[in-house]
């Protein structure tokens, strides 16, 4: 740690020079006085939650031990003294820090800079039980695990998290459905057969890496290339990867050699680079500055890997037919199939809930647990509240949503234990730090534009006084140094 703040402390100097900022300013700026975390603060957050503990009594249930659920039972612990909160999650290392992958893949880190022990994050007085749930019984307030257990529960919290779906991609069904913090090599050599990888699942981060390099060798060779980038036709855990991996091979290819010989072309399903106008109009503009190429409406169907090739359902034209119903001609859409040879590619894979939660009966026929948005308590069973990726909310599936979220759930569970209504509200908030070259981040921050009037629509949100469609150095410091230890020491321990 003493080692992370000097180099901070170096870095800080130097990036504010750059932005023309005080030192006050910049500090402010990456959070440190509110995150209290690197400085030795926490001990006074800690005062301070401790102080509105509360005397709810009762057995919480948390599914899943990942960002959001551990957080979670953190926050819990601190916030009341009379809960017995078990949290049912199979993986050793499901707390580590997803957001890091986009920095293996692209960047200078190593899955030993992401990977942390569940164990080390489990709050004490909580009880971790390692095991998966296969049945749920929200009538009977009792869930089954996969080694025959049944926990019985008050309140119920699901944070499954969501499953990367790559076997629903022709070519690609050996390499399966995953999960990002699985052990999965076997799924990364398949891959690499095609010089194929994927920021979403950590050997996947390393295989991009390795494959990056040698783009960039055959590039610097004089060879012209051909790197492409997919976005796919359900939501995904940050929007905002699939484009941050191809900033970065940009990056590393105008900082090493070769620029010259490379073809970079995003493919993404939607029409759009971003759901917020101004955050769209930004990217755009980058892409136009910095030569990179885009298809919208593409999405990945099929991939050949013994000849490089990616399939893709073009969907970008519509023509007139007859609806007999309707007696009027009605617009519908052209699928075609597209064959697109490439030398890299970057797959992000179509992602879903898993499907022992998402078609269990939280689940819903769309997979995710349906939650009336503001208040993350489940539409038909008072006493279950779901958050993080698996919630069905509009906007963002980020660590940034579930850092909001997490407080909202906390209050509400809290609420209906101690016989209240659940009153806290989640806005909608959520952040994508945008990579748009190595030393650049465009801190993407929105939320819902009018939930009062029923309108989801994201609009922009900053939490600093600056233009926030600027890429800048202030924020890839904010990124590289500290979003980190504020995950490990501010929300795993339920406090930022
Ligand atoms: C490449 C990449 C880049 C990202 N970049 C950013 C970023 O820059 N900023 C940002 O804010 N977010 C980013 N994210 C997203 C962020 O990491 C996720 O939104 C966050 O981890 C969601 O937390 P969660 O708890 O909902 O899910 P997870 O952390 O995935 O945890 C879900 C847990 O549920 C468990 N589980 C599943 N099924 C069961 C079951 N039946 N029983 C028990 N347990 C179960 C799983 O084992 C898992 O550990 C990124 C993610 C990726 C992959």
């Amino acid at each position: 740690m003493d080692k992370e703040i000097k180099s901070f402390e170096e870095a800080l100097e130097e990036v504010r020079h750059k932005e023309g900022l005080s030192r006050r300013d910049a500090l402010k700026i990456m959070g440190i006085s509110s995150a209290a975390v690197l400085t030795g603060g926490v001990s006074q957050a800690k005062a301070a939650t401790e102080a509105k503990a509360s005397g709810a009594k009762g057995r919480v249930l948390i599914v899943g031990g990942g960002l959001a659920g551990m957080s979670t039972a953190a926050r819990l612990m601190r916030q009341a003294d009379g809960l017995q909160i078990t949290v049912v999650e199979p993986n050793p290392r499901s707390v580590s820090y997803q957001p890091g992958l986009t920095l293996i893949g692209g960047y200078e880190w190593q899955p030993s800079d992401i990977l942390y022990q569940t164990a080390d994050f489990v709050p004490s007085g909580v009880t971790w039980v390692q095991d998966k749930v296969v049945e749920f019984d929200p009538k009977g307030n009792k869930v089954k695990t996969a080694k025959g257990k049944t926990i019985e529960y008050d309140v119920m919290i699901v944070a499954g998290g969501l499953e990367l779906a790559f076997d629903k991609i022709k070519g690609l069904e050996e390499v399966g459905t995953l999960y990002t913090l699985g052990q999965n090599e076997k799924a990364a050599q398949i891959l690499a057969k095609g010089n194929a990888a994927s920021l979403y699942f950590v050997d996947g981060a390393v295989q991009m890496k390795k494959n990056l390099a040698a783009f960039i060798e055959a590039a610097k060779s004089g060879k012209k290339v051909k790197g492409i980038y997919t976005h796919p036709n359900t939501p995904i855990k940050c929007g905002g990867a699939p484009k941050k991996i191809l900033f970065l091979t940009d990056s590393n290819l105008r900082i090493k050699g070769g620029r010259e010989n490379a073809e970079l072309v995003f493919y993404p399903n939607g029409g759009k680079m971003f759901g917020v106008p101004e955050y769209h109009e930004a990217i755009l503009k980058l892409f136009h500055e910095k030569d990179l190429k885009y298809h919208y409406k593409h999405n990945l169907i099929g991939i050949d890997l013994d000849k490089k090739i990616a399939i893709f359902d073009k969907h970008d034209r519509t023509k007139k037919v007859y609806d007999p119903d309707l007696e009027e001609e009605v617009e519908e859409v052209i699928h075609e199939t597209v064959e697109v040879p490439y030398d890299m590619i970057h797959i992000t894979p179509p992602m879903k809930a898993p499907d022992l939660i998402g078609k269990s009966p939280v689940g819903s026929s769309k997979g995710f647990v349906p939650v009336n948005f503001e208040t993350l308590q489940h539409v038909k069973y008072k006493n279950v509240f779901a958050l993080g990726d698996i919630a069905a909310v509009p906007l963002g599936k980020t660590g940034g949503s579930a850092r909001k979220q997490y407080k909202v759930v906390v209050d509400n569970v809290i609420a209906v234990l101690e016989g209240k209504e659940p009153k806290a509200k989640y806005n909608g908030y959520t952040v994508c730090p945008l990579i748009t070259e190595i030393g650049k981040v465009m801190l993407a921050e929105f939320k819902w534009a009018d939930p009062a009037n029923g309108d989801y629509h994201g609009v922009v949100a900053p939490s600093f006084p600056l233009d926030p469609t600027k890429p800048r150095w202030i924020y890839w410091l904010l990124k590289v140094y500290l979003l980190k230890p504020m995950t490990q020491y501010g929300m795993l321990k339920g406090l930022a």
